[in-house]
């Protein structure tokens, strides 16, 4: 079962992001959506380089995660990067280091952008058993592209409630307020435990657009963590459920439903992700692969 949620995380995070990636930037609240190409964005592309790294160091080690961020991105840059990252690799590679360069962004302020959570399921299922490591290595792994405190720390939540998912049993019933309570005592953030509070309030909540609205469906990852895993919490029965209504919210579909499908597929594993979409996806097996070498080194240890 447990290598069954790992594999489901990753190919979740995945199939999410392939099905919102047709729907970025609109608003589709009340669009049928059944257009699955089986491509993935950037979301993909990066969570791909963090498995990647985590098992040839069979741990976290930045500089060897960066240089694999930028080895992949200058293979196929046409992924559908932002600004940010291709201009911290371009420090990086004229020698600022991996830990310094992505702080330049937005004068100083560094990325509070969500593009270091929608990439970070491996760093939730790899380090499911032990928070504290999870919460050090989250926040690393975003220091790379995200240095924003808000930035870091949406990635952080956004691992751990991987994590949770892992440590879930699929077969009981899912109480969501004890979810959202774990979350809650585990960030130290004001702001995040107010929306962590606020998804408490929307849980039976039926207007869509209320819920865009007051959880966001932006790129900011306070505009969109939580909006995930509000996203499964009121879907956790369903894994097709919970990544569907991500990509209705309309807003930043993608990484929306990369970042639910992770949560989704690690709680339910990946036999619960319809057939239709694990067999269109792209590079699918590779996934597949770096999620079951992934378990395997947690579990030979
Ligand atoms: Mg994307």
């Amino acid at each position: 079962m447990l290598r069954s949620k790992f594999v489901g995380s990753l190919i979740g995070s995945a199939v999410g992001d392939a099905l919102g990636s047709s729907f970025e930037g609109l608003w589709s609240s009340e669009t049928k959506i059944e257009r699955f190409s089986g491509s993935w964005t950037d979301d993909t592309h990066m969570m791909i380089g963090v498995a990647e790294s985590l098992i040839a160091n069979k741990g976290f080690d930045g500089n060897h995660m960066t240089q694999i961020f930028i080895k992949n991105y200058e293979r196929e840059p046409w992924r559908g990067y932002a600004s940010g990252p291709p201009r911290v690799f371009r420090w990086i590679k004229s020698g600022v280091a991996w830990n310094e360069a992505a702080k330049r962004l937005f004068s100083g302020a560094g990325s509070y952008g969500n593009g270091a959570a929608m990439r970070v399921a491996p760093v939730g299922v790899f380090y499911h058993k032990n928070l504290e490591q999870l919460r050090s290595v989250a926040y690393n792994q975003s220091r790379i592209t995200h240095a924003h405190e808000l930035g870091m720390e949406g990635a952080t939540i956004q691992a751990c409630a991987v994590a949770l998912a892992v440590t879930a049993d699929p077969s009981s019933e899912l109480d969501s307020h004890r979810f959202l309570r774990k979350l809650k005592d585990f960030t130290p953030n004001e702001l995040y435990k107010r929306k962590l509070e606020r998804a408490w309030e929307l849980l039976g909540e039926k207007n869509k657009v209320k819920v865009a609205r007051e959880l966001g469906n932006g790129v900011e990852a306070y505009n969109s963590v939580l909006t995930a895993i509000y996203c499964f919490l009121r879907n956790w029965v369903s894994f097709e459920d919970s990544v569907l209504y991500a990509v209705s919210l309309g807003g930043d579909t993608d990484t929306i439903g990369a970042m639910t499908g992770a949560i989704s597929g690690a709680f339910h594993g990946v036999e619960a992700i319809p057939e239709r979409w694990k067999s269109g996806l792209e590079k699918g097996d590779y996934i597949e692969e770096l999620a079951e070498k992934l378990w395997f080194i947690k579990n030979r240890k």
